[in-house]
C-alpha cells in the first residue's frame, strides 16, 4: 500500500439507461474523436473479445475516465461526467428516493493529473506481468496467494467465532473466506501462525506503543514462499512502521512477493468484541495489499480499492472494490468470471455483516453497491 491506501466511497446514481445515454451522448459530440477514443480505451483495459457481453459491459465503463478527462481538458461545461460529489450524491439520492435502482454510475472518475501512459493502464501492467511469467516457465505454475498469520494475538481475536452457513469460521479463516471470492480463480491457503521472536526485526515504541519495522518482515516472508505461491500476507497484532514514517497499516514489496498488514488496534482501550470497522479494515488492507503483490500499482483512474491514502481514516473510507481498470489485472491473472465473483461478494458480505456489531455503514454500502452493479451488469 505504500504508506497506507485508499480508495472511495461508493457511489450508486443515474441510471444505467443514463449512462448509455451519455456515454453515446459523448461519443456522438466527438465523431472525430471516436478512433482516438476507441485506442485509448484498448490501452486502458485491453481487448475484451473473449469476454461474455456483461463484462464487456462492465470494463468498457472504464470510458467514463477518458471522457470525463476529455470534457475536463476542452473546459466544457455542460452536462455528464465531471458531476460534482454533491450533484452525484444528490442524484442518488433522487434515484433511490424514485426507487430507481436499475441504474448506476457505478464508477466516479478521478480527474486527469497526467497524460493516460504515465498511469497504469492494464496494458502497462500487463507488459511487467508477461515479462515475469516468461521468467517462470520452466517453474511450477504460482496459482496460490499465503495468508500467515504471525506470533500471538489477544483472546477477543483467537477466541472469535463467526457462524456462517453452518461453518464457524475463525477470524483468519474469514479473511481467507473473503480473500478466496475477491481472488476468485486462484488459491488462498491459511497458514498456520508462527513466531517471529527470533527474526531480526527492527523495533521501537511510538507513543508507548510498540512497532515492528515493515521492511525488515519482507525478505525473511519472502523466504518461506512456497514454490507455487504468488505471494505470502504475513498478519500481526503489533503495529507496523516503514522505514522513514510513522505508521502504515500494510505495506507489500514485489520484489519479495511478500507483505504484511497489522490489525491497528488502539491497544490503550480493552477490545472486547471484533466489530464491523476492524473486519472493514482487514479486508480492505489484506486485499489492498494482495494487489500490490500481483503487480498493480495505485490507481488514478477511478475512486477504487487501490487508491492511494495518507491516512488511516482515508484509506478507510475508500472502497473495497476496484474500478473496472484494476478489476481487469486482477481478473486476467485470476481468470474469474466478473458476474460469479460479484454475486459471491454479495452473498458472503450479506451473510458475514449479519452476524457483526458495531458500524456497518460502508459494508451496507457496499453490498447495495454489488447489488447495483449485478442489476447493471445483467441488464
Ligand atoms: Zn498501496
Ligand atoms: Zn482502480
Amino acid at each position: 500500500m505504500g504508506v497506507v491506501y485508499s480508495s472511495a466511497r461508493c457511489r450508486f446514481i443515474s441510471r444505467s439507461s443514463s449512462i448509455n445515454n451519455i456515454l453515446q451522448q459523448n461519443d456522438e459530440r466527438n465523431q472525430t474523436d471516436k478512433t482516438e477514443l476507441d485506442v485509448d480505451l484498448t490501452y486502458l483495459i485491453g481487448k475484451l473479445e473473449r469476454l461474455p457481453a456483461y463484462a464487456k459491459k462492465l470494463f468498457e465503463l472504464s470510458k467514463l475516465y477518458l471522457t470525463s478527462a476529455a470534457e475536463n481538458s476542452n473546459d466544457c461545461k455542460s452536462q455528464s461526467f465531471h458531476m460534482t460529489e454533491s450533484a452525484m450524491i444528490g442524484r442518488s439520492e433522487q434515484c433511490q428516493a424514485s426507487n430507481e435502482l436499475s441504474s448506476l454510475y457505478l464508477f466516479t472518475p478521478l480527474k486527469q493529473k497526467h497524460p493516460l501512459h504515465c498511469g497504469q493502464t492494464f496494458i502497462q501492467w500487463k507488459a511487467t506481468f508477461d515479462v515475469q511469467q516468461l521468467a517462470y516457465m520452466c517453474a511450477p505454475s504460482r496459482n496460490t496467494i499465503y495468508l500467515q498469520p504471525l506470533d500471538s494475538f489477544p483472546e477477543v481475536i483467537s477466541q472469535f467465532v463467526l457462524p456462517i452457513s453452518q461453518l464457524y469460521l475463525s477470524l483468519f479463516q474469514l479473511l481467507q473466506g473473503f480473500c478466496q471470492i475477491f481472488f476468485l480463480g486462484v488459491e488462498v491457503v491459511l497458514l498456520a501462525p508462527v513466531s517471529s521472536t527470533n527474526w531480526t526485526i527492527r523495533s521501537r515504541l511510538s507513543h508507548g506503543r510498540p512497532q515492528l519495522c515493515v521492511n525488515d518482515f519482507f525478505p525473511l516472508l519472502g523466504s518461506r514462499l512456497p514454490n507455487n505461491g504468488m505471494g505470502l500476507v504475513g498478519i500481526l497484532w503489533t503495529d507496523l512502521y516503514p522505514e522513514g514514517f510513522n505508521f502504515v497499516l500494510g505495506e507489500a514489496s514485489v520484489y519479495h512477493k511478500s507483505a504484511v498488514v497489522s490489525f491497528g488496534v488502539d491497544t490503550s482501550e480493552d477490545m472486547t468484541q471484533v466489530s464491523g470497522v476492524l473486519v472493514w479494515r482487514l479486508f480492505k488492507t489484506l486485499t489492498h495489499e494482495i494487489c500490490h503483490l500481483l503487480g498493480l500499482t495505485h490507481c488514478e483512474f477511478f475512486s477504487c480499492a487501490m487508491n492511494e491514502s495518507i491516512s488511516i481514516s482515508q484509506a478507510m473510507s475508500q472502497p473495497l472494490v476496484l474500478c473496472p481498470v484494476c478489476l481487469r489485472k486482477v481478473q486476467h491473472v485470476c481468470g474469474f468470471d466478473v458476474l460469479e465473483r460479484y454475486t459471491k461478494l454479495h452473498h458472503f458480505l450479506l451473510n458475514v455483516t449479519k452476524q457483526l456489531d458495531g458500524d456497518l455503514s460502508q459494508f451496507n454500502q457496499t453490498i447495495q453497491w454489488l447489488h447495483n452493479c449485478i442489476l447493471y451488469v445483467t441488464h
